[in-house]
């Protein structure tokens, strides 16, 4: 993995050129796929990936038109994809996703639990708690707990030894990544998966985290709006100007590739771990600015 292209963003512990590999196997060939915030950006391009390496995918998220869209556009011949309506705020919905899974596709391997939102940059000194602060923490933090509660009950019962994923960020290791209460949640994110691992692994199901760097999806297009800046093309420019392989901008297939490693057997051996996707950002500076 970190000798091939596949990882071509991960230079501390960084990711690879899918397409390479794709070409000599599948990667997750039968197994039963969940991605949360499927709908968009990161678990979007990761729903394309996973069906393409054989997996059957539960495309769950908020928004029903964006997510039957992608479902149109994935699912193949053979019905690889479908949508499930579902908010991870909410208990009953995530436990209703886990179950149809198993309904649709026969079981459940792999939960990539994706969902999440960034708040805005409010400073500590004036936070609203609720709006600003709770409610960032219930969708990133609480909605993941739920998500890894959920599949690691259906994989327990099933004897499955699963791979729960869930989307950090750079944002989990660094202050300054984001607002306060995104960079918060996303360190508590950490917490969560290592003390999930540290529990499930004598069920052999493994827990991990992808920690992407700035990538251009609608959830950054509206952080950077708020912040004045407008347009893809002053955004790319950022984008590629911010990183330590400069000129370089992560794009959410490389996200997707990450995960896919974290969900495949290639994988076995690895979990707690917090795959940083970074190009060597969080070695070298401390800043986007
Ligand atoms: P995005 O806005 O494109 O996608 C997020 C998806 O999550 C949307 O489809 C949205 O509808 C869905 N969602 C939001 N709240 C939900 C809820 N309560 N229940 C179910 N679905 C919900 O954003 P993205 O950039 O693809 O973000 C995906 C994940 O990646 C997030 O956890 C985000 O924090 C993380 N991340 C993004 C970046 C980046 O630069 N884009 C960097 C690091 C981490």
């Amino acid at each position: 993995f970190l000798a091939s292209d596949e990882s071509s963003f991960v230079v501390n512990v960084e990711f690879y050129h899918m397409t390479n590999l794709t070409k000599k196997r599948l990667w997750l060939e039968g197994k039963v796929a969940i991605i949360t915030g499927a709908a968009s950006g990161i678990g979007e391009a990761t729903a394309k990936v996973f069906v393409d390496n054989g997996a059957f995918v539960v495309v769950a998220d908020i928004q029903e038109e964006l997510g039957l869209k992608v479902v149109a556009s994935i699912r193949g011949p053979d019905h690889k994809a479908i949508f499930k309506k579902c908010d991870v705020t909410v208990e009953k919905q995530v436990e209703e996703v886990v179950a149809f899974a198993i309904e649709k596709y026969g079981t459940l391997d792999i939960m990539y639990s994706n969902a999440g939102i960034l708040g805005s940059m409010e400073s500590i000194l004036d936070m609203d708690m609720e709006k600003g602060f709770d409610r960032i923490m219930t969708v990133n933090l609480r909605g993941s707990a739920i998500c890894i509660k959920h599949a690691a009950r259906a994989m327990v019962k099933r004897q499955v030894r699963g791979s729960i994923i869930c989307t950090a960020s750079t944002a989990s290791i660094q202050g300054g990544m984001g607002p306060l209460a995104y960079t918060t949640s996303k360190h508590g994110l950490v917490g969560l998966v290592r003390a999930a691992a540290s529990e499930l692994g004598k069920h052999g199901i493994r827990v991990n985290c992808v920690s992407p760097f700035f990538v251009i999806t609608p959830l950054t297009i509206s952080g950077m709006s708020a912040l004045g800046i407008e347009g893809t093309s002053a955004i790319e420019a950022i984008a590629s100007s911010a990183g330590n392989l400069k000129g370089v901008v992560l794009e959410a297939k490389n996200v997707a590739e990450s995960a896919l490693f974290l969900a495949s057997d290639e994988s076995s051996f690895v979990s707690g771990h917090n795959l940083v996707i970074d190009g060597g950002f969080t070695v070298v500076d401390n800043s986007i600015a």
